[in-house]
């Protein structure tokens, strides 16, 4: 068993791991877990969609696109008193992370991004981890953003190079990779990961892991989302992913990136608490609570309590990694 932690992770091993029969990548990806990270311990993060819809880019599965007609009604930027209350929601429910996410094509040097440099200062004061999802961004931003006390920057590449342009046409690939580097840069942790289900194959899939698994460092967080088909937007029509296939792409992002969070995020509502166990057992150990995943249903607060206590689960504490390296 190969358990180091590797970037140089070749197509043809990740592909072996990948098709491996899914009870042997399940126990191989459980033992990784167990010599990594506290199984029994699960990081509660909540996202809230600080400016919805409106959105210029054409992302297939986004109910937020302006051109695709979907229930979803563009919202101006929230305000500073609102996003610093849910996020005392949020801690209050139980969550250790707290993401904001405005529907843009990029980040803006205007009064917006003053005010969203306050709210992750108010956020940080609440004694949250910080994320934001802001689309792209420069490094001077980014480092405006680290200096006001952000700690990840989530931004998905979603699917492999090859299948990008099938889901996006109004950015590239690499401007997905150049805004990860401008994170890094920056010193903020990457939050990156993809989604499921949008017609891509296994190969899409397993090029997506080699993408991530071969970064100089491993982002910090690794989303693993399952499609919402969501009704005007192309991909309205899309099966629902299944559940082996989750498992199957937690348990290989498991293997291949030992210490990084591997979130099981979009999706789970759809799943029970058995199938849930199956991806915690696979090596997520992160997921996002609270009623809305940005603007799709998600389980709330007291679900994910009565799943935790069933499961032995508990919380991560926040800050844990900074606590850890300052005990060294
Ligand atoms: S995923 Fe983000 S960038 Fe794409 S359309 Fe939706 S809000 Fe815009």
């Amino acid at each position: 068993m190969n358990s180091e932690i590797r970037n140089n992770w070749t197509i043809e091993e990740i592909r072996e791991i990948y098709f491996s029969p899914v009870l042997d990548l399940i126990y191989r990806a459980a033992t990784v877990h167990n010599q990594y990270n506290v199984t029994a311990e699960v990081q509660v993060c909540t996202l809230l969609s600080v400016k919805t819809g409106g959105c210029s880019e054409d992302c297939a599965y986004c109910p937020q696109a302006a051109r695709y007609d979907t229930d979803v009604e563009a919202q101006k930027l929230m305000s500073y008193e609102d996003v610093v209350g849910k996020a005392l929601v949020a801690k209050n429910g139980g969550s250790t992370r707290f993401c904001m996410g405005a529907a843009w094509r990029n980040v803006r040097d205007n009064s917006d991004f003053d005010k969203v440099i306050d709210m992750v200062k108010g956020v940080n004061a609440v004694g949250l981890e910080v994320c934001c999802t802001l689309g792209m961004l420069t490094e001077y931003q980014a480092k405006r953003l680290k200096d006001a006390g952000l700690y990840a920057y989530n931004h998905n590449l979603d699917t492999s190079d090859e299948h990008y342009s099938e889901i996006i046409s109004t950015r590239t690939y690499n401007d997905r990779l150049d805004t990860l580097d401008n994170v890094e840069k920056a010193g903020l942790s990457v939050c990156c990961g993809g989604i499921i289900g949008l017609g891509e194959t296994d190969d899409d899939r397993i090029k997506l892991l080699h993408t991530l698994a071969t970064r100089k460092q491993h982002p910090e967080s690794v989303p693993v989302n399952a499609l919402v088909p969501v009704k005007g937007t192309p991909l309205e029509g899309r099966e629902k992913v299944k559940v082996w296939e989750m498992v199957r792409m937690i348990a290989t992002a498991r293997i291949l990136m030992p210490r990084a969070m591997v979130r099981l995020s979009a999706g789970r509502n759809e799943m029970n608490y058995e199938q849930q166990a199956l991806c915690f057992l696979a090596g997520a150990n992160s997921i996002f609570t609270g009623e809305k995943l940005l603007t799709t249903p998600n389980p709330g607060f007291d679900a994910d309590k009565e799943m935790f206590e069933l499961l032995g689960l508990k919380p991560r504490e926040s800050f844990k990694a900074e606590k850890e390296i300052a005990a060294v």
